[in-house]
């Protein structure tokens, strides 16, 4: 969230922007957390420090370079959002699931898509096959079916797509997941968009 005043820690079931005192929900501040670095300080009845936390990793340049080129934007269904509009979702959250800031465990999404996801309680999986998928809330559908997630990259789409044959093809084969692919991918994209 650059630019943007860093939210307290929501233990209370809120969060407050310091710069505006302004409260915000506890979804809305976890997406902050989940895109931007963060310092847990615990503090104890009186608000004194007991304890200042580490310093969160974050997803960084590289990594989300890498993300742009394998997610090609928002990754919410039908949103067109460029990477430039989005934000790193922790798939496995940083702080409630231990998750890891890593490109299999991060997944491009608007600003708006993000807090929707948080502030509704939408789920992302990824399968073993390098695929995502969407779960809704049980208020938007009680059978929580889950909902296939593409890249909006063109390039990215087709490899998935000839995998998914090649690999529907070797029937119980063990499916790479796309790790390797994606330097191979940015460059082939800087290619395309370099001037001359
Ligand atoms: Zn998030
Ligand atoms: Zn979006």
């Amino acid at each position: 969230m650059p630019g943007a005043a860093r939210p307290r820690a929501a233990a209370q079931g809120f969060g407050v922007i310091e710069a505006t005192g302004t409260t915000i929900s506890t979804g809305t501040a976890e997406a902050a957390l989940c895109d931007s670095g963060w310092q847990e300080v615990t503090v104890d009845d009186c608000g004194t420090p007991l304890d200042v936390g580490r310093t969160r990793r974050l997803f960084n340049r590289m990594q989300r370079e890498a993300l742009a080129v394998r997610d090609g934007g928002c990754m919410w269904p039908e949103c067109q959002q460029a990477p430039a509009f989005t934000e790193a979702h922790h798939i496995e959250h940083w702080k409630r699931d231990r998750g890891r800031t890593d490109l299999d465990n991060g997944i491009l999404l608007c600003r708006f898509h993000h807090l929707l996801l948080h502030n509704n309680h939408w789920a992302v999986r990824r399968e073993t096959d390098g695929r995502f998928w969407l779960t809704p809330p049980s208020t938007i559908d009680p059978d929580r079916v889950a909902i296939p997630l593409e890249s909006k990259n063109l390039l990215t789409r087709a490899r998935q797509r000839r995998r998914g044959a090649e690999a529907g093809a070797r029937t119980g084969a063990i499916v790479d997941t796309n790790a390797g692919d994606i330097p191979s991918l940015m460059r082939a994209t800087r290619f395309a968009g370099s001037p001359g």
